[in-house]
């Protein structure tokens, strides 16, 4: 059911059944209202009749009763009059059939002088008078055609009352849910325009003030970052394929020209060894690319095991030693404690590794002497890494840019690199919930400070820790 006819349905619901239960109220006081007139009708002509025959029954015999009674204006519909003395004659009647007396109501009047009883339409009230060792029951019934016709009355026009507000309300009730409603049609109408080629359109709702607007405005924010990270992955594409096909175009002219005519093996030799170089540059940014991939995946598919802190660092060095003999990475373990919990990680190995990989040799390739120091603190809950180096700097304006993909200072471009592997490294970092900060002076060098919570602490302790340099 839509939400449209859910809200005119309830409403007509709620309201036709108030208004049932008004007019159902309305009729039962009216009809209590109407037995109440009636049952003193018949009360003051029991009494009146009672006086009549019983105080004055010395000057009015039952016949002038009668005449009495019959001349009587205020006679009631269909009424019948019976008298009855203590001994159960009757004394008076103002109709050929009698009205009978039981046990039961006698007994009942012993102990109330009056009694109220409806047979059918017709309503009686039974009145005994007890006066000097004489006691009168007088009868007195007849039916209230007048009042029954007006509550009649009064049930047709409060039926069609409630039909006819029944009726209203049920339209109104989807009209005005029609309207309260538009927005969000509206706004449905406006999303189901924009696609990704039309992230940059924007939902407009009414008032700017109520639900919808607030809908409106939280939808807009989530396009907003939808736009974001669909740049950001749309100049990744562009700037990766950049980065690749500049080897490409440079492996291709070499292979063109060594293709031009005949060479000697020297000449063969030596374009083969530069067009090797870049193919191992292309190699480590599809390897660097690959590892991005993998970091921005659901980390419950990576192959988190415990590691050494130790190992990790020590492994990342000789891999980089392996790869450039000339740099120097000096590792200082820092009041090393002895338990080797201490040392434990819960990690993405080979990730991990790479990060540190890059950091080193990031501070040994932008630095003249080629070095990197590598300092690890043991905390209670993390440990804690600087990775320092008395190299080029990065400008202060350049360090809000550093984690962006394919990003490179002015003063590296002699250097070779592709921009990739400090965003990597952060997001490697952010995989195993540490972080990184970058403290650098230029031309006097930079140090890259992490922390990592320990393999056995719960991971929001080590959130909750700042970052001490
Ligand atoms: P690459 O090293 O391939 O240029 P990175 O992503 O590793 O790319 O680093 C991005 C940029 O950050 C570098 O181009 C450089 O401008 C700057 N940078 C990173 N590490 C250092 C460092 N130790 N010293 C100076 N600049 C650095």
């Amino acid at each position: 059911m839509k939400i449209r006819s859910k809200l005119a349905y309830l409403f007509a619901v709620i309201v036709a059944s108030l208004l049932l239960g008004f007019s159902i109220g309305i009729y039962y006081l009216s009809d209590g209202y109407r037995k109440n007139e009636f049952s003193e009708r018949l009360r003051e002509k029991a009494v009146t009749t009672a006086r009549l025959l019983f105080e004055a029954n010395e000057q009015i015999s039952p016949q002038t009763l009668k005449l009495i009674n019959d001349q009587d204006v205020s006679v009631l519909d269909n009424e019948d009059i019976t008298v009855y003395d203590e001994n159960g004659t009757i004394i008076y009647k103002n109709n050929s059939e009698p009205q009978s007396i039981n046990r039961k109501i006698l007994s009942k009047l012993n102990k109330k002088n009056e009694l109220l009883l409806r047979e059918g339409d017709r309503e009686i009230i039974y009145f005994q008078q007890k006066e000097k060792n004489k006691t009168i029951t007088v009868i007195v019934s007849a039916i209230d055609t007048y009042g029954i016709t007006k509550l009649n009355f009064l049930m047709v026009i409060l039926f069609f009352g409630w039909a006819l507000s029944v009726i209203i309300i049920i339209i109104t009730g989807w009209i005005f849910a029609g309207n309260a409603l538009a927005p969000i049609s509206d706004v449905i109408h406006q999303v189901e325009q924009i696609d990704f080629s039309t992230l940059d359109k924007r939902v407009k709702a009414g008032n700017e003030k109520d639900e919808i607007a607030q809908l409106a405005e939280t939808f807009n924010r989530m396009l907003v970052r939808l736009q974001k990270s669909f740049y950001i992955q749309k100049s990744f594409v562009a700037n990766a394929s950049h980065e690749l096909r500049t080897p490409l175009t440079i492996i291709r002219g070499q292979v063109e020209v060594a293709l031009m005519h005949q060479r000697n093996s020297e000449e063969y030799k030596s374009i083969l060894n530069s067009v090797l170089e870049d193919v191992k540059e292309m190699s480590e940014l599809a390897n660097e690319l690959l590892d991005m991939a993998q970091a921005s995946s659901d980390i419950s598919t990576l192959p988190f095991k415990t590691a050494r802190i130790d190992e990790l660092i020590l492994q990342a060095k000789s891999d980089l030693i392996k790869k450039k003999s000339n740099y120097n990475i000096v590792v200082n373990f820092i009041e090393a404690p002895d338990d080797e919990k201490f040392f434990e990680l819960n990690v993405d190995e080979r990730l991990l590794k790479n990060a540190f990989i890059n950091l080193m040799e990031n501070g040994c390739k932008f630095s003249s002497d080629h070095q990197v120091q590598v300092n690890i603190f043991f905390r209670e809950k993390n440990i804690f890494l600087k990775f320092s180096d008395k190299g080029i700097g990065i400008s202060n304006a350049d360090l809000q840019f550093i984690f962006e993909p394919f990003f490179r200072s002015e003063n590296v471009k002699s250097f070779p690199g592709h921009g990739i592997g400090l965003p990597l490294t952060k997001k490697i970092i952010d995989l195993h919930g540490g972080e990184i900060e970058i403290e650098s002076v230029l031309k006097e060098g930079t140090t890259f400070s992490i922390l990592l919570p320990r393999a056995d602490d719960l991971v929001e302790d080590t959130y909750s820790k700042p970052l001490e340099m």
